[in-house]
């Protein structure tokens, strides 16, 4: 395999892309392992939920969270409300029938360590701010504006990404190419003048296509490429080509 020198990082690749656009969550911040971390925590604090392995709780929870996150990030339900449900539903699921103030306790407990236990994807944030000292950086994410704005500014890139785009503000989530045309009026580019890096085949990759954007699969877990055209694709921040790999998507011949 071809290695690229260190010297070499951030070396010209073509006229660059006005905009490229990143997804939030398990692109730059670590969503998943953060969950993860925060679950260990909480069956700490209520050892009931030890009744069903970590693995399979912590799967469940990213299900319950995928069921019950869409009025979420479209600003028409509570984040707390969804949480209180999340965590009754993975108690009975351990056997425990909860009231609604057990619940609350429990998703409180929960909420607590995910912010205490935290973190970017590695090396995220450093590529993301190399990449901006050469062009323009905008975030789109299916969240809300409070929770992504205190994610920005816990990941250091609150001064680096412009336009935040989030489905709560804009009323359209992702995969819908009206969000994606949002960011692209923010962002003050044309579809072909910006790329869009992400770690959903569905909500980035495809995503991005339908609104005429071209898309860089970051396939962090290694998961087989689903059918369709080819992307081009890393699966580390850390590679030392990976500003070459997104920036390589913008050029007419990448
Ligand atoms: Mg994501």
């Amino acid at each position: 395999m071809r290695r690229t020198p260190r010297s070499r990082r951030d070396a010209p690749v073509g006229e660059l892309p006005r905009l490229v656009l990143f997804d939030m969550d398990d692109t730059i911040f670590d969503h998943s392992l953060t969950c993860r971390a925060a679950l260990v925590a909480t069956r700490r604090a209520f050892p009931f939920l030890r009744r069903i392995p970590l693995d399979a709780q912590w799967r469940s929870y990213l299900t319950l969270l995928g069921a019950t996150h869409g009025p979420v990030m479209l600003g028409r339900r509570s984040g707390v409300d969804a949480r209180r449900e999340r965590f009754a539903r993975l108690a009975a699921q351990a056997g425990r029938r909860l009231v609604p103030d057990e619940a609350e306790t429990l998703a409180r407990t929960y909420r607590d360590h995910y912010q205490r236990l935290r973190r970017p994807v590695p090396g995220a944030p450093e590529a993301v701010r190399r990449l901006g000292r050469r062009t323009r950086i905008g975030v789109v994410t299916n969240n809300t504006v409070a929770e992504q704005t205190e994610k920005l500014r816990f990941l250091g890139l609150g001064d680096v990404v412009d336009p935040l785009v989030t489905s709560e503000e804009v009323g359209w989530a992702k995969p819908d190419p009206r969000i994606f045309a949002a960011a692209l009026r923010r962002g003050r580019a044309l579809p072909s003048e910006a790329i869009m890096v992400g770690d959903s085949w569905t909500g980035d990759v495809e995503g991005a296509r339908s609104a005429g954007i071209r898309p860089v699969w970051f396939n962090r877990f290694r998961i087989p490429r689903p059918r369709g055209p080819a992307v081009p694709e890393f699966g580390s921040f850390r590679a030392p080509d990976v500003l070459e790999t997104i920036l390589r998507a913008g050029t007419p011949a990448g």
